[in-house]
């Protein structure tokens, strides 16, 4: 009961004040699971806490449309093939880099959209993989409606210059996540680099990974309950033009075709003032379509180990 309070409680609190969701963001303390950690992040927190509820303040003053988080994903392609992954990479038929035009049209249109997005993330499969990625981060960083940029690696790969000179300018951060040593032989010598070149990053920790299923059945219990206290909620994700609450509904909705299309947004077609509609619709929901299919990301989700590898095809 006390753990369900918690979980929902900075779930809710996270989601009220965006400008906290980015300092979190931006600080890594969902990453961080050990009691030593925790309180060095707590400490952290606690110091910008209040400039961000300055933020918090000035945004509801001027009735701004600011958004905690958006992931953007860039690629599909990726060097590993993991079995639970969130994105669901293993078990696309056809692995693509989204075209650069294509992407700058639709980070562009959901710039003009919001007044601000407190943490702005690139995604993948392995965003390194993206041969223009350096253009993408440089065209990010130029908006002075982004925050703060960060990037997820899963640190197999070492950036080339043009990237690692991009990343440095933007100040953005690298966000590596923690897989088994055989599976990040270069990851020692990634973080020599990035530390080499002034760029921050943070190597992630994790003991385990959430499972939320193979998305293709009804799940049991409470669909309300999963999405109460469900950190997945906390970054939306944009892919193809269309902005997703999560993750898992943008797997459901773009892969079998079963999301609930009142569940995105289309970046694309919308008019600004349709987007601030539909964003204020879509942030006040209780459960959308997928919860009924996931199993969510809590102290409640099934824990499996992190990136075990599925078999690659030969057409992978
Ligand atoms: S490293 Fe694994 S979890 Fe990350 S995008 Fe690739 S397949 Fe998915
Ligand atoms: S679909 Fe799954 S991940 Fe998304 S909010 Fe619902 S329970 Fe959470």
């Amino acid at each position: 009961m006390l753990k369900r309070w918690f979980w929902r409680a900075q779930i809710s609190i996270l989601c009220a004040c965006p400008p906290l969701h980015g300092v979190v963001v931006r600080h890594g303390i969902g990453s961080n699971r050990s009691g030593k950690l925790w309180i060095v992040t707590l400490l952290r927190l606690a110091l910008r806490a209040i400039p961000a509820l300055f933020s918090y303040c000035r945004d509801k003053l001027k009735k701004r449309v600011v958004l905690p988080r958006v992931s953007v994903g860039i690629t599909t392609r990726c060097t590993l093939n993991c079995d639970k992954c969130v994105g669901h990479i293993a078990d696309l038929q056809t692995h693509e880099d989204f075209p650069l035009d294509v992407l700058l049209r639709d980070i562009k249109a959901l710039l003009s959209h919001v007044d601000y997005i407190y943490a702005f993330n690139l995604s993948g499969g392995e965003t390194f993989l993206h041969p223009e990625l350096d253009q993408i981060i440089r065209f990010c960083a130029a908006s002075n409606r982004i925050g703060t940029i960060d990037l997820s690696t899963n640190g197999t790969l070492i950036p080339n210059q043009a990237t690692l000179s991009a990343l440095r300018d933007a100040k953005a951060t690298v966000r590596i996540s923690r897989y088994a040593p055989a599976l990040q032989p270069n990851v020692e010598q990634l973080k020599t680099i990035l530390k080499e070149n002034g760029i921050h990053y943070l190597h992630e920790s994790g003991d385990y990974w959430y499972d939320t299923g193979d998305l293709g059945r009804l799940q049991e219990g409470s669909a309300k309950r999963r999405f109460s206290i469900c950190a997945q909620r906390l970054c939306p994700t944009c892919y193809q033009g269309n902005l997703y609450l999560c993750s898992p509904s943008l797997v459901l909705t773009e892969k079998e075709g079963a999301g609930g299309s009142e569940d995105s947004i289309a970046v694309r077609a919308v008019s600004a003032a349709e987007f601030r509609r539909q964003w204020k619709e879509l942030h006040k929901k209780h459960v959308i379509t997928t919860c009924s299919y996931c199993q969510g990301f809590s102290y409640q989700t099934p824990r499996v180990p992190v990136a075990e590898q599925r078999e690659r095809h030969a057409a992978d």
